[in-house]
């Protein structure tokens, strides 16, 4: 199995140190080419705004969008969940439209711009899962097949899936927990 890391910008070393403890082999990628031969993609956190630019002027957005069409999963965290979606609020990006969820940026008030919650997240197991926000993103409506995964103690929905798209508004790669990563490769694989 082989996972792609998009590393245009953002938080991208952290994903394919957490892939490498899990034991695949995990790429950067920058260019349509890299995108050859991967089973699966993290779009990691950053900047929504500067990725999406990045993407397309790298071509990387149609390219991503031909590969999901002959199979590659795709996981995305915080800005990658804005750029998976399929409705944003930013003029400044077209999103690639992988999801059917619509999401607002940065929407947590000033106060909570940066916060640490427990998550209670049926799909991993009893076990809360931390979840670190980062002037987070908030899922405003899933339609169609999208699963949700996990919501706030406020029923902000924060963590959805549809087949084998995942996006988090929040950053596992910054914590120990390698629960999320190891249910996406799952579901590369066709297990989960
Ligand atoms: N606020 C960023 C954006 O809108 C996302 C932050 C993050 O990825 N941690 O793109």
């Amino acid at each position: 199995m082989k996972i792609g890391v998009l590393a245009s910008q953002g938080a991208f070393i952290e994903h394919i140190e957490k892939l490498r403890q899990l034991g695949v082999e995990a790429t950067p990628v920058r260019i349509p080419e890299e995108l050859e031969g991967l089973d699966g993609l993290i779009i990691p956190g950053g900047e929504s705004t500067s990725i999406g630019r990045l993407m397309r002027d790298y071509k990387l957005t149609r390219a991503i969008r031909n590969r999901v069409k002959q199979g590659m999963s795709v996981f995305g965290t915080c800005a990658g969940m804005i750029l998976m979606a399929g409705k944003g609020d930013d003029p400044a990006f077209e999103p690639l439209g992988l999801m059917d969820i619509a999401v607002r940026r940065n929407a947590f008030g000033r106060q909570l711009e940066s916060f640490e919650t427990e998550l209670n997240v049926p799909a991993l197991g009893e076990k809360p899962f931390p979840g670190v926000f980062i002037r987070a993103p908030l899922v405003e409506k899933v339609n169609g097949t999208v699963e949700v995964l996990a919501r706030l103690a406020d029923g902000t929905i924060v963590a959805a899936r549809d087949g084998k798209m995942l996006a988090l508004a929040f950053h596992p790669e910054l914590t120990d927990d390698l629960r999320f990563h190891q249910y996406f490769l799952e579901m590369v694989s066709g297990r989960e």
